[in-house]
């Protein structure tokens, strides 16, 4: 199979690319390297059966022939994470939004037919209260909201055009609302919790832990994630499928910090922070997330192989060789 991956340096996409070079497909990963870094495609390179473009893909002059290559596309490039969707509302709306716009098409004008994943994200469900989010529910984004819900408008905008674009001109659509999915690779840098903690708690500094720290996730490992993209975007239909990834377990963030400093055996301490210090400016944060996953498991066979505390083993191992 030929698989074509925006935003394929970033955290998630070099993950999908590693998986499907293992099974022997080719991967073509197109990414400007802005969120994305070289350092995740690197042990790729020299792989035969791998390619990577660095470009943006909203001026890509070759967009419509890698397209036209794909038996299948995962669209991951977007601008994320909250300290830069914070730093740069306008970016995200228009970056994210026209980005989708423009390979979607890409994939009409060719008239090709790919499977095509659309990454979304849990942000478009907006603050809830503490339910199992499912795709039926109505979204909670409020108009004029504060920056962060730009993120949640630029990913409904993007999945209204992958269900458009599927239904009028019949191309295969899976969106993909994506919850807190963490695990190698996944940088700090623009505001993730489990790697900041990690770090953290490796180097014996302080845990930040904003809020008060009730907030609560459900956290996905990565490598379960790329398996259920995988065996759902089998499920791309010129309907349009809308499935959470994700995993049900919830755990709070005050608990998550512990958790961390347990593990590592650490002597940090907890630092609680409010919002405004945390993120210089006020903030509204989602007091609880957790998905249902009755939809995904009806439609893929794939179920979690990594709990939280495999995930943070790991990820500790792996930054306490960085730090030697
Ligand atoms: N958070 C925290 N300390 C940090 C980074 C994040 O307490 O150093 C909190 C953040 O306010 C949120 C939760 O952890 O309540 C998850 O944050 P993240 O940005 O990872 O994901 P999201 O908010 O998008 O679910």
């Amino acid at each position: 199979m030929h698989v074509l991956i925006t935003g394929g340096a970033g955290f998630i996409g070099s993950h999908l690319a590693e998986y499907h070079l293992a099974l022997g497909d080719k991967v073509h990963v197109v990414d400007d390297l802005s969120t994305g870094q070289l350092s995740n495609i690197a042990p790729f390179l020299d792989d035969p059966h791998f390619r990577f473009t660095e470009q943006d893909i909203l001026t890509w002059c070759e967009l419509d022939h890698a397209v036209g290559w794909a038996d299948r596309i995962y669209h991951m490039a977007a601008v994320v994470g909250v300290f830069r969707v914070l730093a740069e509302p306008i970016k995200v709306l228009a970056t994210n939004i026209a980005a989708c716009e423009r390979l979607l098409r890409a994939v009409v004008h060719g008239g090709w037919r790919p499977q095509v994943v659309i990454a979304s994200s849990s942000e478009v469900y907006g603050p809830q209260g503490r339910v199992a989010l499912h795709e039926g529910m109505p979204l909670l984004i409020t108009p004029g909201a504060p920056p962060r819900w730009n993120y949640a408008i630029s990913k409904l905008a993007d999945e209204a055009l992958g269900i458009s674009y599927a239904r009028q001109h019949g191309i295969p659509v899976v969106i993909a609302r994506l919850f807190n999915t963490v695990g190698p690779r996944q940088t700090g840098r623009y505001g993730m919790v489990v790697p900041r903690f990690v770090r953290q708690a490796v180097r014996g500094e302080p845990l930040t832990v904003f809020g008060d720290g009730l907030q609560s996730r459900a956290f996905i490992d990565v490598r379960d994630t790329v398996r259920y993209l995988d065996q759902l975007a089998q499920h791309a239909s010129t309907e349009g499928v809308i499935c959470n990834v994700g995993r049900d377990d919830e755990i709070t963030i005050e608990n998550l910090a512990r958790k961390v400093i347990e593990r590592v055996g650490s002597t940090s301490t907890i630092l609680t922070m409010d919002y405004e210090a945390a993120y210089g400016q006020a903030y509204e944060d989602i007091p609880h997330r957790r998905p249902s996953v009755r939809k995904l498991h009806e439609l893929v066979e794939h179920r979690p192989t990594w709990t939280l505390d495999a995930t943070l083993d790991d990820l500790i191992a792996r930054v306490r060789a960085e730090e030697t």
